[in-house]
């Protein structure tokens, strides 16, 4: 009943995170999903029969040890971890689920309780999946993190990678044959057992190593793919509904999550893995013309004052400057002067997917203000001004126009059609494509050079100064 009521809390809370406005409430109902099958764990073994727990109060005592330890970092960790940091953070957590679910494979192996074939089999493929996507999560941390600033390359490493696939699959064949009693060469089962998982570890370093850090964030979701499918097929070989009903809503989650994000960039799952994103493009990137207009920001906020719709784009820079209560501040002061504001988030603005409408959400922003880029696309042809705040590749006509380019044919808001434009950028630096934008040398365009949160202020007092003269 209680791994029921899990997997129920788990779906409802999963149904109540596909909406900004319930999303909180579907992370505690999942949680509370989760602490009913922990608890139902625990108290399971107390009704396994004596001989099967010999260690039964030590082994508790450990569990809860455990518990305390990985719950308190995970609270410590999870109350410290800066926004723009949460895509490593996913990334470690992900990589400890596949490995939890390699160490539930691991456990069934070397205490040889896999009962049939089926069963073997099973547990085989989760232990790959799990191993893969600890050692992968672990080097798309790495790389998210700096740790590891470079895609390592080599000729014919593609070769290599599916050497290390196949000989992973060679190895989990032996453990099969050997427990069911055939001789194999040369090592004892339990030691295939360790160059087997040796092996898929290594697989999921080889196959991490080549992809670019910026591809890291479809890379993670790939992952969480894998380790949902993992711990489900660990939940099958336990038959423990809760954790096979936990792994497929996670395996689900990560594959669909996986496609929507290739689908906002505009590229293939093979096209992520196999090619560096913003390697330098086959053909070269269309001449830009014009020039960049650099303003003060208290004229961008003057002007803003006085027009009478603006909507705003957000980006990577805007979590970078933590500048969200600031823009709200202003979004506050041009609404009381009777401006009409939107804010428009693309589908992958910022480095993970919704990190803008958190990032909003956390400044207060009412949802009904936060339109997503298919619902307000059209509109910028009629604003008066967009107003783009730390973006840079969401907002590239050349993803519309130059074929040469590394982003053609990703959707992007088409904030050149607003009438005015102000972007708020440090300087010349570029995107996460690498390329440098158009936009930001339009006829309709000025540049408001600065972190944005001092610029912000400065937007904010200078509106303020306007209303204050006026009284
Ligand atoms: P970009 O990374 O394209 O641009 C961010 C801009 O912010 C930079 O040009 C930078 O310019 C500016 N910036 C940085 N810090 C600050 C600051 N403190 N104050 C003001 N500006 C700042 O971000 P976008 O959000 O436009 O695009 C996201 C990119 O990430 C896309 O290419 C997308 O494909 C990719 N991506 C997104 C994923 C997701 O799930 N969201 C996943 C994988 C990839 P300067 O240095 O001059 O300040």
């Amino acid at each position: 009943m209680a791994d029921l009521a899990a997997a129920f809390l788990f779906l409802y809370g999963l149904k109540r995170m596909s909406s900004p406005a319930t999303a909180s409430s579907g992370i505690f109902v999942a949680g509370v999903g989760m602490v009913a099958a922990i608890l139902a764990s625990f108290l399971y073994v107390f009704d396994v029969v004596e001989a099967a727990r010999p260690h039964l109060y030590a082994n508790i005592g450990l569990a809860v040890v455990a518990l305390a330890i990985g719950g308190g970092l995970a609270w410590w960790s999870g109350k410290r971890v800066a926004m723009t940091a949460m895509p490593q953070m996913v990334a470690l957590y992900n990589g400890m689920g596949g490995g939890a679910a390699g160490a539930i494979a691991a456990a069934e192996l070397f205490g040889n309780r896999t009962s049939g074939a089926t069963e073997l089999v099973v547990t085989l493929l989760g232990a790959l999946i799990g191993a893969v996507s600890l050692s992968g999560s672990l080097i798309a941390w790495a790389k998210l993190d700096g740790v590891i600033n470079k895609p390592l390359r080599f000729p014919g490493q593609q070769v290599v990678n599916a050497m290390a696939l196949v000989a992973t699959l060679a190895v989990g064949g032996l453990i099969v044959a050997a427990v069911f009693g055939i001789a194999v060469p040369l090592l004892s089962l339990p030691v295939w057992i360790c160059v087997f998982f040796g092996l898929a570890i290594l697989f999921g370093v080889l196959m991490t190593l080549p992809i670019g850090g910026a591809d890291m964030p479809v890379v993670i979701s790939i992952f969480n793919a894998f380790t949902g499918l993992a711990v489900g097929l660990e939940g099958f070989v336990l038959q423990n509904p809760a954790l096979m009903i936990a792994g497929m809503v996670v395996g689900a989650a990560g594959l669909l999550l996986t496609l929507l994000m290739a689908k906002a960039m505009n590229r293939s799952i093979a096209n992520v893995v196999f090619t560096n994103f913003g390697d330098a493009p086959k053909q070269k990137q269309g001449a830009i013309v014009g020039n960049l207009k650099p303003v003060q920001a208290a004229d961008a906020g003057i002007a803003m004052r006085y027009a009478k719709s603006v909507i705003i784009v957000p980006g990577y820079g805007l979590a970078v400057a933590q500048a969200q209560q600031k823009l709200f501040e202003f979004v506050k002061l041009l609404q009381g002067a009777g401006v009409v504001v939107k804010f428009a988030v693309h589908p992958v603005a910022g480095r993970m997917p919704g990190q803008m409408d958190v990032l909003l959400a956390e400044a207060g922003v009412p949802y009904d203000m936060i339109f997503q880029l298919d619902q307000i696309n059209d509109e910028f042809a009629t604003t008066d001004v967009a107003l783009v705040i730390g973006a840079n590749d969401v907002v590239n006509p050349a993803a519309r126009t130059d074929k040469g380019s590394p982003i053609f044919g990703m959707p992007i808001l088409n904030v050149d059609k607003a009438r005015h434009v102000y972007v708020v950028k440090r300087g010349e630096g570029k995107g996460y494509a690498g390329i440098v934008n158009a936009l930001f040398y339009g006829d309709n365009c000025d540049m408001v050079y600065g972190d944005a949160k001092v610029a912000l202020v400065a937007m904010i007092e200078a509106v303020r100064g306007l209303t204050a003269a006026a009284a």
